[in-house]
């Protein structure tokens, strides 16, 4: 079968995604918004690593252009996040190219995959050769998904002997998956001293809970994926919903920074307008109808149809890679990380199935969804 092309996937999203229609109005920024050079960064402690964090930080995931990071830390954001695997690599190159000429005044932050201790080693020391700099200051686990992940005796023994060998000042995990369940076992142990966590207005309750008690016992907590998929739905007129998205998650104060994915000078525009303001009613009702438009469109990695699947397909898995090309318009980027997943767990055998047995708690329409994912992404 043929591989569906970018221009044949933004024209075609509503027939392969099943009656999903993306459509990109150009959203105006608000009118209160402040100029730039006027807003005052509002910091919180992040955690018992003591660390000053700017509330909205720099999320490079998806960033090409290095000014834009640059004019960042120009206005004061001090929190930059990136990871070994984004953008194979260029990603580090970039932020390095930017970081190492004010390192002092950054917090940097990187991320490898759980592995082998020697495949962790060159990983990290690699990272570092693009970052310029001989540490980080927060080296995270990437992407745990079970309480085993966080457990693991080879990540745990060797995240501290980097930081005894002065190349890592703090160690954590990111998660997007199992999120609540992974908080609450840290906060147990606590040895994990920042979590890197997917959070947004459409997580579970339960999700706030296990922040709240990760954060009573002294973990920083770094907020990711704030604007819920970065949609654009035609309900919203002219209005963004992105600065609204924002303002909820930091609307707790255990929350201490967030890392939103910012690509153009516009987006990190809009974004630091959130620095030191309150959540209003406008964004309440702004919020509101964002989530009428992606309800049924984006995954909160709930779990509940994990293990449905009698193929042993990972469907919230394929779901948030999905998410990076239905929310983000980034094709490539949800390749990247379908393409990261198991074979035993990627959406292969949904091609040849007849009916979809799982069913979304939420209204994603997997029946008609799934079929078409391998395909997509593969
Ligand atoms: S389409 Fe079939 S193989 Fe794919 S997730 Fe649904 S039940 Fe599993
Ligand atoms: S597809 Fe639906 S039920 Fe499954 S994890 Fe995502 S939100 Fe939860």
């Amino acid at each position: 079968m043929n591989r569906i092309s970018r221009r044949h996937f933004i024209r075609n999203t509503g027939a392969i995604a099943g009656g999903i229609i993306i459509t990109r109005p150009a959203f105006t920024k608000a009118k209160t918004n402040q100029k730039p050079d006027q807003i005052v960064p509002e910091y919180r402690t992040l955690g018992k690593t003591g660390l000053k964090v700017t509330t909205v930080g720099y999320g490079a995931m998806r960033t090409t252009d290095a000014a834009v990071v640059e004019r960042a830390l120009d206005l004061g954001i001090n929190f930059v996040d990136t990871a070994h695997v984004y953008q194979g690599g260029n990603c580090e190159k970039m932020v390095g190219k930017v970081v190492s000429k004010r390192r002092k005044d950054v917090i940097l932050c990187t991320k490898i995959k759980q592995d082998s201790e020697k495949d962790m080693i060159r990983m990290f020391e690699q990272s570092l050769r693009r970052l310029k700099t001989d540490y980080v200051d927060i080296l995270y686990a990437h992407s745990m998904k079970k309480v085993d992940h966080i457990h693991n005796e080879t990540t745990m023994n060797l995240f501290q002997r980097f930081k005894k060998e002065g190349k890592v000042r703090y160690i954590g995990f990111s998660t997007h998956r199992n999120e609540a369940a992974l908080l609450n076992q840290a906060a147990e142990d606590r040895f994990w001293e920042v979590i890197l966590v997917a959070y947004n207005f459409e997580k579970e309750k339960e999700l706030t809970a296990a922040i709240n008690k990760a954060a009573n016992a002294g973990i920083g907590i770094v907020g990711m994926k704030t604007q819920a998929g970065g949609y654009e739905t035609d309900t919203m007129g002219k209005l963004s919903p992105h600065q609204a998205a924002l303002k909820w998650v930091l609307q707790n104060p255990n929350v201490h920074t967030t890392i939103p994915s910012m690509v153009t000078f516009d987006q990190l525009e809009e974004n630091i307008q959130v620095m030191g303001k309150k959540m209003g009613w406008n964004d309440r009702k702004i919020l509101n109808k964002y989530a009428g438009g992606i309800n049924d469109r984006y995954c909160r990695s709930c779990g509940a149809c994990k293990d449905v699947c009698p193929h042993g397909v990972d469907i919230p898995e394929v779901n948030r890679c999905y998410m990076y090309a239905d929310g983000y318009n980034d094709l490539d980027l949800a390749r990247i990380n379908y393409r990261e997943l198991a074979v035993s767990e990627n959406a292969a055998p949904c091609e040849n199935c007849e009916v979809c047995v799982a069913r979304c708690k939420y209204g994603i329409a997997l029946k008609d969804r799934m079929p078409r994912m391998n395909q997509l992404l593969a």
